[in-house]
Formats: C-alpha cells, structure tokens, sequence
C-alpha cells in the first residue's frame, strides 16, 4: 500500500485528500477540534510540497430515508462544515477556501483558481444523498476534481462510500496514484499490532466495557482468539453475570444475548475476567442511593441497578492489568459521564496509563474520551480517532474497506 511519502513531484498538482472532520458540535461550535488536529500532518506535507489541497469529509448524519424536506434542511444547517474551515484556517493559520457546495460549476471553478500549497474543503460530503451508496455518477464529479487520492480517513475506513471508496477507485482505474495519509497509516500499524499478536506482546489483555453485548459480539469472538485474558465490565459485564446465573436487579441485561454470553464462557473459561462487585443506585440520577453490592453468588437485589464496578473488582482489574504486555481497551466500566459512576473507569485508565513498557492501545469512542476528561491521553500508545472504525479492523482481522481499496 502506497503512503504519503511513495508520492513523488506533488507540487502543482491536485491532491484529493479525504479526512475525518467529523467533529462534536455544541450549539454550533466545535466542541472538541482532536480530529482536526490529526489531519494536520498530512495536510501540512502536502501544503509543504506545493500541492493543491482538495479536502472532503462528512460531518453528523443526514437521514434521507426519514426525514421530511423541512427536516433535511435543518440537518444540513446544523451540519455546515464552514465552522470547520474557519477553524482549520486559525490553526493553519493560512486562508482555507469553502466551498458551499458539494458539486456542480461553482465547485469546480474553485478548484481550477486554487494555486500551488493552497486549501480548499468542500461541504460536507452527506449534502449529497448519493455519498452513502456509493453513487457512481458522484464519485466520477468528485474525482475528475484531482490528479492524486490520499485516504486519511481513519473514522470513515469502515464506510464504502462515494469519497471514501468510490474516488479511489475510480482513480485507479485511470492509472492515477493513491495512497493512505499520515493518520491512516498510525492506525493501521497500531491496530494491526493488536490483531495480529507477536509472543512478545504477551500476556495481551483486552478490556472491553459500554453498553451492549450484541454491538461488540464479533469484536469479543476475535479478541477471544488473540488474547491471552478479556476484562468485561461496563453494562454489558451484566449479561454475562445473569448468564452464570446471578441476579441483576434492575442492571441492564440483553437477554437475547445470554445464551452467546454462555458460549462465551464456556469457551474462554477463566480467560473472561468478569466484576466481583458493583456500584448500583436505586435511581438513575446522582441524588440516588448508592450501594457497593457484590455481583457474585450473592446479588444486586431488585430496585438496584448497577452502574459502576465496585471497589474489590477496580483490585481484580488493576491486577490483571499490571500483568500485561498489552492492552488494547474499548469502552466505559460504567456511566462514567456523571462523576458518581466514573471511579471505575478512572482506575482501568490510569492502571493502563501507568504501565511502562507496554503497548495499550485505546479503540477510540467514549475510552477516547475518558481518557482526555481524566488527563490520561498522552500516556496510551495509541488513541484510535475512530470508535467504529477501530472495531470493525478488529473484526474484520486488520481489514477495512476504505483501507483495502488503496492496496493494489
Ligand atoms: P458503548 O457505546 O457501547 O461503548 O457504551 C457507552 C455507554 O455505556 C456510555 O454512555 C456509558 O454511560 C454506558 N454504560 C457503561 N456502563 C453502564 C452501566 N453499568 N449502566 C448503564 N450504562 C452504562
């Protein structure tokens, strides 16, 4: 797979480059601007080399199947990527040019007028109803557009989409270069050390937590061949302790996936690591009682419902953490967004971010974000921008759409 620097003589071409600036908004403003900061490098070295930058990236969801007219216009206002250009443009501190529309004559009169080591983004690329499907006609608009294709993606690689998949292709097929960015290849070689495992990695433990058993079934099938131990806390440690015949209370349990946690189970022995204990209130809110009640033979009692792991099972963890020589984490050990249920999130991190010597790689989403709340960021080897992304490389063993259509 070809990567930034196998591109020779850039400068003066056009360089469609798709990027990840996809980035929380809050009333409008962007909430947290780390996906635009990951672009940077690329960006930087393409602007360095005198290239002409073409950006493309989606931001939010556009939902054509449901919404009415009225309603898409309002989903489009609030996903105007201007907000993202004029940032971009602050920390590049160069000008950015926008392109407020995503196909048609004004865009490509503004892609002909941009000189050598100049930027331009085009508007979000959900404007289009076709992006989604891949629309051929789209893909053909957009690559006619640029000499060079550079996938930096990483949270879209999941995605075959008209700028993700259908660009590349296309350019391929006219003997045009292609190649992953900067980002894409520091994803790449980090979660790829995590699917496929070298003895020296080992003993490598997996901590997976969040909401749902059946979100992450053919992530915990794959880590259970490659890992030597897989910690489950968070809501869906639940599933498992009801599937071992305890009681949960009111905890959140999937029973559609019990007989699966079973399996499970019966296939990784001890090798599933599960909470000894929890932290569970008698109303979801931070005025509620707070009870530590174990989870094991003895139970959360109805009424209760548990939202955190408890103190003995923050001493199994941390325990089972301090043996590894890898760690690869996704996913809260409870609802670590109110300070009451954070403390066991806190501890997995900093045990993580504390370890010396070892790879720990986190698999981006809510871990991501927990990790930069607690000030833990810079300690992990690895923090994927990409929370589905980074999954589904796992479940696929290291294989991503968006990725594999840059390799010949
Ligand atoms: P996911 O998207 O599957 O990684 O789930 C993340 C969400 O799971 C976060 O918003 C957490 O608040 C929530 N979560 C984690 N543990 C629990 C729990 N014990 N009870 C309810 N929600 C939880």
């Amino acid at each position: 797979m070809k990567t930034l620097k196998d591109l020779k003589d850039l400068k003066g071409k056009r360089i469609l480059v798709r990027v990840d600036f996809n980035v929380p908004l809050k009333n409008g403003k962007i909430d947290d601007d780390n996906r635009i900061i990951q672009a940077l490098p690329t960006i930087n070295y393409l602007v360095g080399s005198g290239a002409r930058v073409i950006l493309f990236s989606h931001l939010g969801k556009i939902d054509y199947k449901k919404a009415t007219p009225e309603e898409l216009k309002a989903q489009k206002a609030k996903n105007n990527l201007k907000v993202v250009a004029e940032r971009l443009s602050e920390i590049m501190k160069q000008p950015v040019v926008f392109s407020e529309v995503t196909t048609g004559k004004e865009l490509d009169d503004k892609v002909a007028a941009l000189q050598d080591a100049e930027v331009l983004l085009v508007q979000n690329t959900r404007y289009e109803k076709g992006e989604e499907k891949n629309d051929p006609d789209l893909s053909a608009s957009w690559a006619k557009l640029g000499d060079v294709f550079v996938m930096d993606a990483f949270g879209s690689a999941h995605r075959a989409h008209a700028s993700t998949y259908g660009i590349p292709e296309l350019l391929k097929k006219d003997g045009k270069p292609v190649a992953i960015g900067f980002l894409v290849e520091k994803e790449v070689h980090a979660l790829s050390r995590v699917v496929n495992v070298k003895n020296s990695d080992r003993p490598y433990l997996a901590i997976l937590g969040g909401l749902k058993v059946s979100d992450k079934i053919k992530v915990i099938d794959l880590l259970l061949e490659k890992c030597d131990k897989i910690i489950i806390g968070g809501a869906m440690a639940y599933t498992f302790q009801r599937a071992r015949g305890f009681t949960t209370g009111n905890s959140p349990v999937e029973e559609s996936q019990l007989d699966y946690a079973r399996e499970c189970l019966a296939k990784a022995k001890d090798r599933i690591v599960l909470p000894l204990d929890a932290m569970a209130s008698d109303a979801f809110s931070p005025e509620a009682r707070t009870v530590n009640f174990p989870t094991v033979n003895e139970n959360i009692p109805e009424g209760f419902e548990g939202l955190d792991i408890g103190p003995k099972t923050i001493k199994l963890f941390q325990a089972e953490i301090a043996k590894a020589k890898m760690v690869f984490w996704n996913g809260p050990m409870g609802v670590f967004e109110q300070k009451e249920f954070i403390k066991g999130t806190a501890a997995v991190c900093e045990a993580i971010a504390s370890l010396k010597g070892v790879f720990s790689v986190i698999g981006g989403g809510d871990s991501a974000s927990a990790a930069k709340k607690l000030g833990y960021f810079d300690k992990f080897s690895h923090v994927s921008t990409g929370g589905g992304a980074s999954l589904e490389m796992i479940e696929n063993n290291g294989h991503l759409p968006g990725i594999d259509i840059i390799g010949d």
